[in-house]
């Protein structure tokens, strides 16, 4: 039978948050690429409280806003916390950051399975060739690069695809990622998630109905994330110690977990588990932090869960995927388009990346270190920091993904940029220990923060056009006007120049 070989700019694996947005934004820059995603939309994923990083940058990059506002998703104004020594509940406001301006302090919980399908059909419209039901198999190679793919259609035929680029974002469980690199797990956060869906939970009064509620408790910790008025997604963080528990069953486990959780208890008081549909199981999720120690080669690049992941406590997942797939679009569109030099673009990506995957990394091992029921399996030997109002700021700034998207022009209002950095090196007790992977990376996190804020702050200040930008790192690139490429600092100050000459 003959071979058919079909040829791209660029193939997209993966047709998750990652995946979509990424091929998206290659398709609104004319390039000709094709996502081939192995299940059938709608599909069931984890991952559904949002950051207003997403909505407000990325979901807006795609030209997705009104669609979201039209899809009837939950409101999370912010996060209420059981945790720390505090003995009350406590809440965070996105609209705490002075760095998220009011309109955009919001962002979405979402049946991802919905969400998951808008971001892909997008994709569709805006000139991705999705294919459904295809799953990749090998990756193709040339001397010195990855070309293409190999996968197998809905039919069960065998095909190529060649490419210049190659974007996996095929999530924590394919294994393509290994071409590129070792992953490398955290010491530090090895936990296991077990979770299920509630029908008639209790909602915390308004404005608060909305938020995601974390609560910790012996064994660990509980997510609580109202997905409509009635529908409740419940999941149990637990350390891999009580892994045991489950053999006893899942329902058995879940229910113990639950008892040993007096908030979340009394929410699920008069609830009803789900046990038909695509809510009804009880699921199990290893959720292992992971980074791979190199996130390209030539020819192919990891966004997403296939590059790394990090403990959902601060709902940073579907933020690094989006974003990550931002940068790899950027560096992908400036490569074919301006022939800009590959290893230059993607070491941008890449430094940007790590950037962000280590500020969450950071600030969740200061939080998970808040604890103090050092009696606890779960919290023992971790360092006990304490917390108070002032700090809560540079908090909510990170957990709104606020550092990386302070670049996007999306949620700043005006900086108090001394304050918060004298904030945050508060939070920047960080036992070197607990992040061994990081140890050596004394790069100033603050530093890059402030530098970024102070970016934005200007640019917020001009409107949609972005100012003459200084690189995040020394000799490095900075974003064009539209945000969809990399530019090189002399090129952009020409620019500039020139349109003031007119
Ligand atoms: C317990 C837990 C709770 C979480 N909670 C949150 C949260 O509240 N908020 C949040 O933002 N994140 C959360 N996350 C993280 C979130 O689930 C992920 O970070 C996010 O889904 C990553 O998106 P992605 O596009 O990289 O991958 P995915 O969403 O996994 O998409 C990958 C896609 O690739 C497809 N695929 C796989 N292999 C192939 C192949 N060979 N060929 C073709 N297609 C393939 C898959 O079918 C899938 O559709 C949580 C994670 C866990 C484990």
């Amino acid at each position: 039978m003959q071979e058919i070989t079909e040829e791209f700019e660029v193939v997209v694996i993966g047709g998750g948050p990652g995946g979509s947005t990424a091929a998206t934004l290659l398709a609104m820059q004319n390039h000709r690429v094709l996502l081939l995603e192995r299940d059938k939309f709608p599909r069931y994923q984890i991952g559904e409280s949002l950051l207003p990083a997403t909505i407000h940058g990325i979901c807006n990059l795609l030209g997705l806003s009104e669609e979201l506002k039209q899809a009837g998703f939950v409101r999370k104004l912010g996060g209420t916390f059981k945790w720390g020594n505090n003995p009350e509940p406590w809440t965070f406001n996105f609209s705490t950051a002075s760095t998220v301006s009011a309109p955009k302090a919001y962002a979405y919980q979402v049946e991802r399975q919905k969400f998951d399908h808008l971001l892909l059909r997008n994709a569709a419209h805006k000139g991705v060739d999705v294919r459904e039901q295809h799953t990749v198999k090998e990756l193709l190679f040339e001397p010195g690069r990855v070309c293409g793919v190999e996968f197998v259609d809905a039919d069960g035929t065998t095909r190529k695809a060649k490419a210049r680029y190659v974007i996996d974002a095929s999530g924590n469980q394919s294994r393509l990622y290994q071409l590129v690199g070792e992953r490398i797990y955290s010491n530090f956060f090895q936990n296991l998630a077990l979770f299920g869906y509630y029908e008639g939970g209790k909602r915390f009064p308004p404005p608060r109905d909305g938020n995601i509620f974390c609560a910790a408790f012996n064994e660990g910790w509980f997510w609580y994330i109202p997905l409509s008025d009635t529908l409740t997604s419940v999941g149990a963080v637990v350390s891999k110690q009580f892994s045991d528990r489950l053999k006893l069953g899942h329902e058995k486990a879940m229910n113990e977990f639950i008892a040993s959780c007096p908030e979340i208890a009394n929410l699920l008081e008069n609830a009803n588990r789900v046990t038909e549909g695509v809510y009804g199981e009880l699921r199990v999720r290893r959720d292992w932090s992971y980074t791979n120690e190199r996130f390209w080669v030539p020819g192919l690049v990891l966004v997403g869960d296939a590059a790394c992941f990090i403990d959902p406590v601060f709902s940073s997942g579907v933020h690094l995927a989006t974003y990550s797939a931002l940068l790899a679009a950027r560096s992908i569109g400036s490569i074919l388009n301006d022939e800009m030099d590959e290893t230059r673009c993607f070491g941008e990506f890449e430094k940007r990346y790590r950037r962000e995957f280590k500020n969450f990394y950071d600030f969740l091992t200061s939080f998970y270190d808040m604890h103090q029921h050092e009696d606890s399996y779960f919290w023992k030997a971790r360092k006990i920091l304490r917390t108070d109002e002032s700090i809560q700021e540079a908090f909510v700034t990170l957990v709104a993904g606020g550092s990386s998207m302070l670049d996007e022009d999306l949620l700043v209002d005006n900086t108090n940029i001394d304050r918060i950095k004298g904030e945050l090196e508060q939070l920047e007790n960080v036992d070197e220990d607990a992040a061994p992977y990081f140890s050596d990376e004394k790069e100033a996190f603050l530093d890059v923060l402030v530098e970024e804020a102070t970016q934005i702050q200007t640019q917020a200040s001009v409107g949609s056009k972005r100012a003459a930008e200084k690189p995040l790192f020394e000799g490095g690139l900075i974003p064009s006007a539209d945000g969809l490429r990399w530019r090189e600092l002399a090129s952009s100050y020409a620019n500039a120049e020139q349109s003031v000459l007119g």
